[in-house]
């Protein structure tokens, strides 16, 4: 029970419309949130720098007595039951007597006026957020994997519930925090053909005909008239060659790929190998991380995304990637189902996989998704910034506020980097948010919510006879925090106003993923 209070909540466990503090509850339209950690062996150190345990350590104080080498890899905000958010009470707020977490979840599905007009959206169940907010700060490679769509995630929960603990689709987007480097989606099949022509282990590994290699020769060939269809069809050829190879054949053939590159590397020669020099190195670099690995293949058939700051990828459904290194602020539609295909000690799933991807190709270039401006409220103090903008060299336009907005229903997100002395108001969403801050302090967030609905507001008339008691604030009270330094999380209500100000001396930098329901669900 969030809001078991001895005093003040006699009437809290009846349903939210007659909460004694209104339709938001005994903490507002918006409070602060301590998110979870996941320490997996691909994370970074706080020696290296980790900006999970960085960010985690503003709303947990374990974080700074972790033991040297202690792994950060994930820092997770929301309601997924397997690390979920709990709620940091405001003060002077009711809190459970014995002191036990109160969970987002449960908090959203007492007081649903938080996530808009139309809650029965957040269904399934009731209180939970349909995207995962993450930061990830990637020391070493993840597994190369896809994602099922909507239909394929029904059939594969159903037939291998161990594995696939879910029937969701689980679209991700990535924007990068640093330089940040991963495999995304099918290299052009000239490129595939290019390495298969070169590279003696790699085409011993994939094994294709000699007549295969020819007819690819030409099919690659932008004159050929080879169709997307055909396309598709020769690259799942050769991936669907390359995933299903014997390991005895592709471990030897991994590890004397990785130590001739190795050597021409160590002996200066780089130039005189068969493919560039960064791709030499990251076989070499895979091959250290996951040694004899059929993934460190993989280099050859996916394309190497490279994103600097402020840069994102969509990852949909049933397309390859995985993240190589550097760190992200990373959001997805709530599901844990993955289907591996290497660079893991973990089950690979190889026919689900090679029966699953689209194969669609395309140049590194063509992964990258755009961001656009995102007007403030009209009377917000930098208003005038977003009349003309410029463009940055990346085209992106030069505003404080940018939304990433991927094709899917789930998500979106906003990034926004406010200098010092300056603000921004946002204007109200219709549907939750959640905001992290990742850079800056000495900040103040101010939501401020807008008028209910009138059946909503029922429950704040009551408020004033049983809550007035000095314990809380009126539910359409703004709600002010104070954003000491970076790795503090917010939760937001629908339908609030926020302002941002930073009152510090260095940038701003906030985050905030959110979803707005659509009129007609
Ligand atoms: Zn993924």
């Amino acid at each position: 029970m969030p809001s078991a209070s001895s005093s003040s909540s006699s009437g809290a466990s009846s349903s939210a419309s007659k909460d004694p503090y209104g339709p938001y509850g005994p903490f507002g339209a918006a409070f602060e949130l301590k998110p979870g950690t996941q320490h997996y062996e691909w994370g970074m150190t706080r020696e290296d720098g980790a900006l999970v345990a960085k960010l985690a350590s503003a709303s947990d104080p374990k974080v700074e007595k972790a033991k040297e080498g202690t792994k950060f890899a994930e820092l997770w905000m929301g309601t997924h039951p397997t690390v979920p958010s709990s709620i940091i009470p405001p003060p002077n707020s009711p809190t459970p007597p014995d002191g036990s977490p109160i969970q987002l979840s449960s908090y959203l599905a007492r007081h649903p006026a938080l996530l808009g007009a139309r809650p029965r959206y957040f269904k399934r169940p009731a209180g939970e957020l349909p995207f995962l907010f993450k930061i990830l700060s990637v020391g070493k490679a993840l597994s190369i994997q896809a994602h099922p769509d909507k239909e394929l995630g029904k059939k594969l929960h159903g037939e291998k519930p161990d594995s696939y603990k879910d029937d969701n689709h689980k679209p991700e987007m990535a924007i990068a925090l640093t330089d940040f480097e991963g495999f995304c989606g099918f290299r052009p099949l000239s490129e595939m053909h290019k390495y298969l022509d070169a590279v003696p282990e790699f085409a011993q590994v994939v094994n294709a005909p000699v007549a295969f290699v020819s007819e690819l020769a030409w099919a690659s060939q932008p004159s050929s008239g080879t169709t997307d269809e055909e396309t598709r069809s020769w690259v799942r050829g050769i991936f669907g060659r390359l995933m299903r190879a014997q390991s005895t054949t592709y471990k030897t053939a991994v590890m004397r790929l990785a130590a001739r590159y190795r050597q021409a590397l160590d002996d200066g020669k780089a130039s005189e190998l068969e493919v560039e020099e960064d791709v030499a190195r990251l076989v070499v670099r895979l091959n250290e991380q996951y040694p004899a690995d059929i993934g460190v293949l993989c280099t050859f058939v996916l394309n190497v995304v490279h994103l600097s700051p402020g840069q994102a990828m969509f990852l949909g459904a049933n397309e390859p990637h995985a993240y190589l290194r550097g760190e992200i602020v990373e959001c997805m539609a709530a599901s844990d189902n993955v289907v591996r295909a290497g660079l893991t000690p973990k089950e690979r799933d190889v026919e689900t996989l090679v029966e699953m991807l689209t194969y669609s190709t395309g140049g590194a270039e063509k992964q990258r998704m755009s961001a656009t401006a995102y007007t403030p409220a009209e009377d917000s103090a930098n208003a005038e910034a977003y009349a003309s903008p410029k463009e940055k060299e990346d085209g992106t336009p030069d505003v404080p506020t940018l939304l990433y907005d991927p094709p899917i229903e789930e998500f979106s997100v906003l990034r926004t980097c406010l200098a010092p002395g300056a603000s921004e108001t946002q204007k109200p969403l219709d549907g939750p948010s959640i905001l992290l801050v990742t850079q800056g302090a000495n900040a103040k967030l101010i939501a401020r919510p807008r008028p209910l609905p009138q059946e909503q507001a029922n429950g704040s008339r009551s408020r004033s006879n049983s809550a007035a008691n000095g314990h809380t604030l009126a539910p359409d009270a703004p709600r002010e925090f104070e954003v000491k330094q970076p790795g503090h999380t917010y939760f937001v209500g629908a339908g609030c106003e926020v302002e941002l100000r930073n009152e510090g001396d260095e940038e701003l930098v906030v985050f905030r993923a959110f979803v707005e329901v659509p009129a007609d669900e």
